[in-house]
């Protein structure tokens, strides 16, 4: 590519050099084609029209499905000194973004697909000039995807009214049948498909059990002062984790979901995209559109719905490329309630249901590879240890514990498939309860038959078994058999288990492991650019982000530039904000 385009990449955006996909992206639209970019979470899409965008004579129309999303690509590309407006009922200035349109002067138009497909949207276009089209969250496009909207339908005949202009459709939907759709959807050739690995290598997997969900968010929090969300099933558990998550650590815990007041969950939203600590305890309700790029954690407090689900939610943590963390807390009754969900869902959709619970289980249970797991679900060949996430930085013992869930399902089967853990516990370890005396179970072959130093294994393994749909819950609270339990019984199947390790062993091999990478909070002059930063995004009325990237402060603290040449060289430095910014963040550095 030429030499001025990786100048102007310098100068608009601060970047030295592309990422990952993005030089394939952009090499294809600078050469006129069509191209669909798949690329995750925080690869950088937006780059891959804006860049052009500058570039090319003429205006780049963008179509994005949100206004909320819409402004906060807006805010940083005007930022960047990108000349950019809007389209949408929210916009006062619509008439004069029309002019700036006719004459000429802006590299970028965003508008929303119902206005796109009106019939003075089209009059409009032909009044000025178009560089490209660059169809945002392509995937609404599709009935396949998990968002279909019908106006992304009409786009298709605005784009053939201009077949010199050409199409850059974007998403980070993986699965294949969306994707083959959208080309056809939006007239793009099969060649054109550029498709970015789906790791997101600065975020860290761990998955435990949930054994006190308070004090283990806690512990995150005080590991991650930065912004967080915590994804919990109901709106009752949302309120609930939220006053205590609060309470037990001081910060502003805020919560999100469906039953609060429009008015409520905007200001929460905008609270929490305009904070640098702030957490948001939230159903998913709570995510699609923001795009803040400095969430540190994202925690589920319970089981997501699916593999696909839990990707998509984590992934909205460390967009900007810092070390970020991802945990959830998972609990056999999660399992136990999703199973017993399924018998309501219709027929047709049981087995499907069942296979994502398979693999959401296998993700939970396995002692290997968090991350290796993922990608091969998406269809990648990982290395099998990534390095980063919590059974590769701490192996877990995995027991063979075959022979022990053969006595467990069969003292289960014998005490008639009703009982709950405890009273089979018994059972099984030889205590003589009244109850167990009542019923007779001292006299069956299982009792007793686990000897002391195995009992310790009998909860991670109901759990295990729990998971994997091995036992079922009954009605009344009680355990039987389902799925596999036969095949165990009747040892055609073997059982292991993953023994996890100490917490505060975890704990050190991340010390050891993030070292200098992770931003230096407390560190007296980070902390005066951050505070410099926060009264600039006041002044703008912007999210701090827009000013500057925790990771451009970062550099600053790092390399102290101490003249305007150096700062411009700092990841994230273009040279609009260099001139806006630039005296005043040099002028913090030379006094500290
Ligand atoms: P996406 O829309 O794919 O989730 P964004 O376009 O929001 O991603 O970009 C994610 C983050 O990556 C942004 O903070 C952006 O500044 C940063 N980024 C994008 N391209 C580069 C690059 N070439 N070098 C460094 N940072 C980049
Ligand atoms: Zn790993």
């Amino acid at each position: 590519m030429p030499p001025e385009l990786y100048e102007t990449l310098h100068a608009t955006f601060g970047f030295s050099a592309f990422r990952g996909v993005q030089e394939q992206v952009v090499a294809r639209v600078l050469a006129g084609q069509s191209t669909l970019a798949v690329m995750p979470t925080g690869a950088g899409k937006s780059l891959t029209y804006q860049l052009p965008a500058v570039v090319l004579k003429g205006t780049c129309v963008v179509i994005s499905p949100l206004i909320a999303l819409m402004h906060d690509q807006l805010r940083s590309a005007e930022a960047n000194g990108i000349r950019a407006a809007s389209l949408t009922s929210a916009d006062t200035d619509r008439q004069q973004t029309i002019e700036r349109f006719r004459a000429g002067e802006l590299d970028l138009l965003y508008v929303a697909p119902e206005r796109a497909s009106q019939p003075h949207f089209l009059e409009l276009l032909h009044a000025g000039r178009i560089s490209l089209f660059a169809i945002d969250e392509a995937h609404c496009v599709s009935e396949w995807g998990h968002d279909f909207r019908p106006d992304y339908r009409l786009l298709r005949p605005l784009m053939d009214a201009f077949p010199q202009v050409s199409r850059l459709a974007l998403t980070a939907t993986a699965d294949a049948q969306t994707r083959a759709d959208v080309l056809a959807q939006l007239g793009i050739p099969d060649d054109g498909l550029i498709v970015a690995g789906f790791d997101r290598p600065n975020i860290r997997y761990a998955i435990r059990h949930r054994d006190n969900p308070v004090r283990q968010l806690t512990t995150l929090m005080a590991e991650q002062p930065g912004p967080g969300i915590v994804y919990a099933p109901t709106r009752r558990k949302v309120e609930e984790l939220a006053e205590k998550l609060a309470q037990a650590t001081g910060r502003t815990v805020l919560p999100y979901h469906a039953g609060l007041p429009g008015e409520v969950r905007a200001a929460n939203q905008s609270a929490f995209v305009a904070s640098e600590d702030m957490v948001m305890v939230a159903t998913v309700a709570f995510g699609m559109g923001i795009d803040k790029p400095d969430v540190r954690f994202v925690a589920h407090a319970g089981i997501p719905k699916s593999i696909e689900g839990y990707y998509q939610e984590t992934g909205r943590a460390g967009r900007d490329g810092e070390p970020s963390e991802a945990l959830m807390l998972w609990g056999a009754e999660d399992f136990a309630r999703a199973r017993q969900r399924l018998s309501e869902v219709e027929a047709g959709r049981r087995e499907g249901e069942r296979a994502r619970l398979d693999a959401l289980a296998a993700l939970v249970e396995t002692g290997g590879c968090r991350r290796a797991l993922l990608l091969r679900h998406f269809g990648e060949d990982p290395p099998a240890s990534c390095g980063n996430c919590d059974n590769c930085l701490e192996a877990p013992g995995i027991a063979d514990v075959t022979e022990l869930a053969r006595k467990l399902l069969s003292a289960v089967y014998r005490t008639g498939q009703s009982f709950g853990f405890g009273h089979v516990e018994k059972v099984l370890t030889g205590v003589a309860d009244e109850r167990v005396l009542q019923r007779g179970h001292d006299q069956l072959s299982v009792f007793g038959i686990v000897p002391v130093s195995e009992a310790p294994l009998l909860r991670p393994l109901v759990r295990a078994l729990q998971a994997r749909g091995s036992l079922v819950p009954t009605e009344h609270g009680g355990l039987a058999l389902g799925g596999d339990a036969r095949e165990v019984l009747k040892g055609n199947a073997a059982v292991l288990i993953a023994l996890q390790p100490r917490r505060e062993k975890m704990r050190k091999g991340r010390r050891e492991r993030t070292g200098g990478t992770s931003l230096p909070v407390g560190d007296p002059l980070f902390e005066a650019l951050r505070a410099l930063r926060r009264e600039l995004a006041q002044e703008a009325g912007v999210p701090p982000y827009v000013i500057f990237h925790d990771s451009t402060l970062r550099e600053m603290a790092e390399n102290r530039p101490t003249s305007l040449a150096a700062l411009g060289e700092i990841g994230g430095v273009g040279t609009r904000k260099l001139e806006a910014y630039g005296e005043a963040f040099l002028s913090v550095i030379r006094q500290h």
